[in-house]
């Protein structure tokens, strides 16, 4: 008997989690079928990864690359497509298992056209699950698909509850590493420069993740994506400081039993799990040393020095559309950082003013649909533009 070869896709296939995955599809190159690859700016390593995996189609989002993009490409047969349809129109191939890795709230739309095609999605594109999770558990029921995490902490609560009954979880604990900023005191913020900010002490990731990191505006991310994921409650999850980033979470159960997840800061270990659906593949990565560790610490986030923190715990409790409107008034509050328009701590004020304005006019309470989920991502972008001048 052959071996089954398993077709895929890769959205975002040039960025920092994209290129992670094709290094573990090229391992067992036989294993895969690629299918699709899409990118945006980098057409050049589009190219040549789609002429590596030998992919049947590639899209870059940016419309304007399209036709060097095809010129490229124009001795292989490697169909081409461009802008956001083109990317939706790789996503709707049918496949056995898609990547979700482009960032921002554009991995939105062509993650859930992944599922709506009965695919299984390994999600890294967190903001998706944040900006309209219950759309997107929704279509992976109806269609059979599983939806598994690649954000670390979340493979690992995943790995965690593996095994155990749902009801004697008590608590999860996600940690932070503080990112680039960790050692420095509120006041000493106030001048951060956007390549300062880009400087991940443990983790090697795309620029705005990493950013978001040192902000802390990320777990403010992933205490919501944790609660979309595993069905918690804001006081079911606890973020703590971990600055080593070894143990990526902590399960907590009723008998007062902790199991904690160990590894290298190494995106690979989660994006195999999801890759191979939660069968262990011998990445041969070095082991933790713990003798060598010695000391494995944890604090608690000071919430006045990251009031992005705090902003995701109202965010988790509030519901409804608040996670599409903080997720987009981020997203806007960090395109205007890296444009020099806003100061580092100036996002967390940009995104809270745009938070309180359309709660306090009642626009973040109604049901999370797609329309909705799209029409409040605009509002809160035209609402934080705004503010940015106030800050
Ligand atoms: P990168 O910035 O490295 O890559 C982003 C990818 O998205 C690239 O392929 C990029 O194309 C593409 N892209 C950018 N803008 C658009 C757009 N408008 N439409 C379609 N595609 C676009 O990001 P990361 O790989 O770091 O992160 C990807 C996702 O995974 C994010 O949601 C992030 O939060 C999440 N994640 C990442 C982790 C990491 O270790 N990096 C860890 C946990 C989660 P191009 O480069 O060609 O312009
Ligand atoms: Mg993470």
């Amino acid at each position: 008997m052959g071996i089954l070869v398993k077709n895929i896709s890769i959205l975002g296939a040039t960025g920092s989690i994209g290129q992670n995955t094709l290094d573990l599809v090229l391992r067992e190159r036989d294993k895969f079928n690629v299918v699709g690859l899409t990118g945006s700016d980098n057409i050049e390593l589009l190219a040549e990864s789609a002429i590596k995996l030998k992919a049947d189609v590639v899209a870059t989002a940016n419309e304007s690359k399209f036709n060097d993009l095809r010129e490229i490409l124009k001795k292989y047969q490697i169909e081409v497509c461009g802008g956001a349809t083109g990317v939706l129109e790789v996503a709707s191939r049918q496949v056995d298992w898609v990547m979700s890795a482009i960032v921002g709230s554009a991995g939105l739309l062509p993650g859930l056209r992944a599922l709506e095609t009965g695919a299984n999605l390994a999600l890294a594109n967190k903001e998706s699950m944040v900006a309209a999770g219950p759309i997107m558990k929704k279509i992976a029921k109806m269609k059979s698909a599983k939806l598994m995490p690649v954000d670390s902490e979340h493979s690992a609560i995943a790995q965690l509850i593996r095994g155990e009954e749902r009801d004697s979880l008590s608590k999860i604990i996600i940690t932070a590493s503080g990112g680039a900023f960790k050692n420095l005191t509120k006041a000493e913020l106030i001048d951060v420069t956007p390549d300062q900010a880009a400087q991940h002490p443990n983790w090697n990731m795309g620029k705005r993740i990493t950013i978001d990191s040192a902000s802390l505006f990320n777990k403010a991310l992933e205490i919501i994506e944790a609660k979309e994921f595993f069905d918690l409650k804001s006081s079911d999850i606890e973020v703590l400081i971990h600055p080593q980033s070894l143990v990526h979470a902590i399960a907590s159960f009723c008998d007062g039993g902790m199991k904690a997840h160990i590894g290298p800061p190494d995106m690979r270990h989660a994006i195999a799990y999801a890759l191979y659906e939660e069968k262990r593949f011998n990445l041969t990565m070095p082991e933790v040393n713990l003798a060598e560790v010695g000391t494995l610490k944890f604090e608690k986030p000071d919430m006045s020095k990251y009031p992005a923190l705090e902003l995701g715990y109202e965010v988790l409790a509030q519901g409804g559309l608040a996670g599409a409107a903080f997720n987009a008034a981020k997203e806007e509050a960090l395109d205007n950082f890296l444009d020099r328009k806003l100061s580092f701590l100036g996002m967390a004020d940009v995104v809270r003013a745009t938070m309180d304005e359309l709660s306090s006019k009642n626009h973040l309470s109604s049901e999370v649909e797609l329309e909705a989920v799209i029409e409040i991502d605009l509002q809160a972008r035209s609402v934080a533009k705004k503010f940015v001048g106030k800050y």
